[in-house]
């Protein structure tokens, strides 16, 4: 009775500290997508492709963080080595050699890297890109895309991905903030055409997603990256590929080398920090040397260069080579193929999207190239199919606008039995 009790009490346990996190979190969360309903499972650690919450339960994990954990959790080169720099310090305010090895690593891989400055996330990494873009062009404007996610600050949110859908333009940011913000739908070369013709004075930078990673997982079509680089390169505006998804994931050089278009900035996070708060941005020599103190644009951070996220990011990128990428796209081709034939086997014209370790299911009839197309899925269907894989031991992450992704650390077993549990969710969704 005793033991029966102690489960019933164990497996409240994440229902309890959801209450409790809601007096002092706003939301019970620090990151609004946590907020599962009816409340999140809470972590208690993280191994290889699992995931263990504090209730005993385990699940396999495609949503990895949102994406840092390329190699799995707590992948134990990465923990060593983040071990060995902990006994070494946290933080030094003066420079390492770990940064400028970092930085070489990045200018070694990434096409478009001559010089790199490394900050603490994303969101900081463009935001600072945008800067520079503007200060080299001399003007204001910036092009997004409808549904894009570069972060959370002023400038880029309006119709930005999952977590703001619904909330396109968030109180607290002026309008005078997101005036020079001009959206267009992605991969859409006439609207495009037509912004640049009659403001192409004003127009500093495109920033895009190569991949778009926040409104589920759109690629670009064909030629619509070489357009922008043609148009961009034409006109006098910077060129950014927001690589915050992509980079390091869809091949050692990011979106730039898979697809073979070299931007002008790219902006990069997630893997790059190997699991630990991490962003960066990067270009061309001429641009980057605009950058304080070698030139005038300014840009500082107490923990820019941090060396527990630098070593992470180092030990992550050292274990993604050629095997790791070979890998990783016959693991993605092993899901969406899977997926694939559940869908034709139930005679559901869904579309599976992604490309090398990222994937999606949208619940939707309608291909799907930009925002538009990607808000006419089900979401009440992706809701049960996301909740009946909870219950099958699988995480993926909790909104149809996300995008799901493959570590090193899943194997080709792993994945047969996430889509037997796929193949369920995907039946409850219907009845
Ligand atoms: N850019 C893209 C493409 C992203 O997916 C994200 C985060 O999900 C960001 C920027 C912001 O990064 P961070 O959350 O580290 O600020």
């Amino acid at each position: 009775n005793n033991e029966v009790n102690l489960m019933e009490r164990i497996k409240m346990k994440s229902e309890d500290l959801f209450k409790d996190a809601k007096n002092y979190l706003p939301g019970g969360v620090d990151s609004p997508v946590r907020a599962i309903k009816p409340y999140p499972f809470f972590a208690l650690k993280g191994e290889g492709p699992r995931l263990f919450d504090v209730d005993g339960n385990s699940y396999l994990d495609y949503c990895l963080a949102y994406g840092p954990l390329v190699l799995g959790h707590s992948y134990p080169p990465v923990m060593e080595a983040v071990g060995q720099q902990l006994l070494r310090g946290s933080a030094y305010g003066v420079p390492t050699e770990a940064e400028v090895n970092l930085a070489r690593e990045v200018v070694k891989r990434v096409p478009c890297a001559e010089m790199v400055r490394f900050v603490n996330s994303g969101t900081e990494a463009t935001m600072s890109a945008i800067r520079l873009a503007r200060a080299v062009t001399g003007k204001k404007k910036i092009i997004k895309f409808e549904g894009a996610y570069h972060g959370a600050h002023d400038y880029v949110l309006v119709k930005s991905g999952s977590g703001a859908v619904g909330l396109p333009d968030s109180p607290g940011v002026p309008e005078e903030t997101t005036r020079n913000t001009v959206l267009v739908p992605f991969n859409d070369e006439e609207a495009i055409t037509n912004l640049v013709e009659q403001e192409k004075d004003e127009i500093a930078a495109i920033i895009l997603e190569p991949v778009m990673g926040n409104v589920g997982c759109i690629p670009p079509q064909k030629g619509f990256l070489e357009f922008l680089r043609k148009i961009t390169s034409e006109n006098d505006i910077i060129l950014i590929f927001d690589e915050v998804i992509t980079g390091f994931r869809i091949a050692s050089g990011g979106a730039q080398e898979y697809f073979g278009v070299t931007p002008d900035l790219v902006t990069m996070g997630k893997i790059l920090g190997g699991g630990f708060p991490m962003g960066a941005f990067a270009g061309k020599r001429e641009l980057m040397e605009r950058i304080a103190p070698q030139g005038d644009v300014y840009q500082a951070g107490t923990f820019n260069g941090n060396p527990i996220s630098i070593t992470a990011g180092m030990e992550t990128l050292k274990n993604l080579d050629k095997d790791y990428y070979r890998e990783s796209e016959s693991k993605g081709l092993q899901m969406r193929r899977g997926l694939g034939d559940i869908l034709e086997d139930a005679a559901l014209e869904y579309q599976v999207a992604g490309l090398s370790s990222m994937f999606q299911i949208y619940f939707t009839p309608t291909k799907v190239w930009d925002y538009a197309q990607a808000k006419t899925a089900d979401v009440e269907k992706f809701n049960t199919y996301f909740r009946t894989l909870l219950a099958n031991e699988v995480f993926i992450p909790p909104s149809q606008f996300e995008c799901c992704f493959i570590s090193a650390a899943h194997t080709p077993n792993d994945i047969e039995l996430t889509l037997e549990a796929m193949e369920k969710g995907i039946k409850a969704a219907e009845k």
